[in-house]
């Protein structure tokens, strides 16, 4: 039985003092929800994040970590250091981070690596680009992508236009499909696929409808406590593996 798990990403936004307001509206809310809920706010504000959820069902997530465990990087922050400050989950491979600062597959990977080595739970993201969709690529880029995943495809990111359910259940279905090719059955029904791309509270129900769609990773809607609630209720709490 897979725990649907639904995932605020707040990319570059936020304050101390919005965290605050935010967090308490939500672990308000959380308590009655089947649902796991990560937030993943900016680094700054992780400090004050894991404060305010200590002892409440709200998990808090980075929205990326480096590959190495320490070094000469940066600007970069270390998976162990997340770690070390009670961070349980790592978003990994953004289509944002592909878009703007050239991560690829193979770099998202490794990022992905060091955030298992630290202990953290890893939310891999993988889509296709419109173009890649329009010529018939969208599943040889799930499969080269695959670790284990949030499928966004990249043309609903931040648009305001979402797959369809039955788009997302077939691409989240093929994921599923090649995870029980690579990882064997078990691993693959134990895997959590999240639908990522423009979820908002009125699209949520239909959208985590299919049997392999297990939550979403939400981006503009997650950032408003009310809406970000709703789209928590929206959804089913649980998915019984197939
Ligand atoms: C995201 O950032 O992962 C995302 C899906 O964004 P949005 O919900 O705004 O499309």
């Amino acid at each position: 039985v897979r725990r649907i798990l639904v995932c605020a990403n707040w990319k570059m936004h936020g304050t101390v003092a919005s965290v605050q307001a935010y967090l308490e509206t939500l672990i308000a809310q959380a308590g009655a929800a089947d649902a796991e809920i990560v937030l993943c706010p900016p680094f700054t504000l992780l400090p004050a994040a894991l404060l305010i959820a200590t002892g409440s069902s709200v998990a808090i997530g980075a929205q990326n970590c480096h590959w190495a465990d320490k070094g000469a990087f940066t600007g970069e922050v270390a998976a162990p250091m997340l770690a070390e400050l009670g961070v349980r989950f790592a978003i990994v491979g953004h289509s944002e981070r592909r878009h703007h600062f050239g991560e690829t597959d193979a770099t998202a990977a490794a990022r992905a690596q060091a955030a298992q080595r630290a202990g953290l739970a890893v939310i891999f993201c993988l889509g296709e680009t419109l173009a890649q969709r329009d010529a018939g690529e969208t599943f040889a880029v799930l499969e080269r992508g695959l670790l284990v995943g949030a499928y966004e495809p990249r043309w609903a990111i931040g648009t305001g236009r979402n797959a369809t359910p039955a788009q997302a259940q077939e691409a989240h279905t093929a994921l599923r499909r090649r995870a029980r090719e690579l990882f064997g059955d078990e691993a693959a029904e134990r895997l959590r696929i999240l639908y990522g791309g423009s979820v908002k509270p009125d699209n949520t129900a239909a959208l985590l409808a299919g049997n392999d769609v297990d939550g979403a990773l939400v981006g503009g809607a997650s950032l408003d406590a009310e809406g970000f609630c709703a789209i928590i209720h929206a959804g089913p709490g649980r998915r019984s593996g197939a």
